[in-house]
């Protein structure tokens, strides 16, 4: 059996029992990077044994990992935060064992987007969650498509390209937009900024005590344009067939 198993996004405590339990029970933890692992077990005094399975072995493990699986063995697999399958690996070993019959399971547990939004104070009851964004080509074209999007949606992005990619919002979405970046969940520092895309921008681009640090994620709100939301609804499509000067 497959069970994936959500971890902590910051505090520790942010841990089912259940997912203590399956850890412990499990005959082999697929993670990510074995020393972020390695201490969230030592943590819960669990001593199950680690292999690597990351975004770069995932291809050649995968085979010898169903034959495991095929044979009984109950393997359990962990990214170094969140969900696995989130914007983390995790998609290519479910299609796979479900290719083959096997039983997948998925615990329900930390991951970055829920929180975030929520806590964005945007509508939330539909919302698109896009992950990262491509970090060169086709990054345009995407931030082309959500700014027509009639819902919230949700981005992952790392510090250092943070103010990049809130410039490049304002000129798709506009600087009025509201927008709320979301710093360092569940740990000591914490921080929720909600403004207007300029806002956001003239904040973090002035970094004078670091702000730009950390795991964040920004969620944007929906275009309010009613037009815009018609026309999207009419064709979710649209705006991702052109494509206009990409870097
Ligand atoms: N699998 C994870 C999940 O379920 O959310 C996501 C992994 S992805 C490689 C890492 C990204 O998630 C970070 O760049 C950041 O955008 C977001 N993230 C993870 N932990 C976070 C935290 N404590 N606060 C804010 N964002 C976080």
């Amino acid at each position: 059996m497959l069970a994936l198993v959500p971890t902590p996004i910051g505090n520790l405590e942010d841990i089912s029992l259940r997912a203590l339990r399956y850890l412990r029970e499990a005959e082999l933890i697929l993670a990510e990077d074995t020393r972020v692992t390695k201490k969230l077990l030592a943590h819960y005094q669990i001593e199950t044994t680690l292999w690597s399975y990351h975004a770069h072995n995932e291809h050649q493990t995968i085979p010898n990992l169903i034959n495991l699986l095929q044979s009984g063995k109950k393997i359990v697999l962990v990214s170094d935060a969140g969900t696995p399958g989130i914007s983390d690996p995790g998609f290519l070993i479910v299609r796979e064992a479900l290719n083959v019959g096997m039983e997948v399971e998925c615990l329900p547990g930390a991951c970055a987007l829920v929180p975030a939004i929520v806590v964005s104070g945007f509508p939330c009851d539909k919302f698109f969650f896009e992950g990262f964004l491509p970090h060169k080509k086709g990054k345009q074209t995407r931030v082309k498509f959500l700014s027509s999007l009639p819902h919230t949606f949700v981005l992952y992005e790392s510090p250092h390209r943070l103010v990049k990619t809130l410039k490049m919002l304002i000129d798709f979405c506009g600087a009025e937009r509201p927008a709320a970046v979301i710093r360092e969940l569940s740990k000591l520092h914490e921080e929720k900024h909600r403004d207007s895309l300029a806002n956001l921008y003239a904040y973090f681009s002035q970094d004078k005590d670091n702000k730009v640090r950390g795991e964040m994620v920004i969620v944007v709100a929906a275009n309010s344009d009613k037009k815009a939301a018609e026309r999207w609804e009419n064709n979710p499509n649209e705006a991702d067939e052109e494509t206009d000067g990409d870097e």
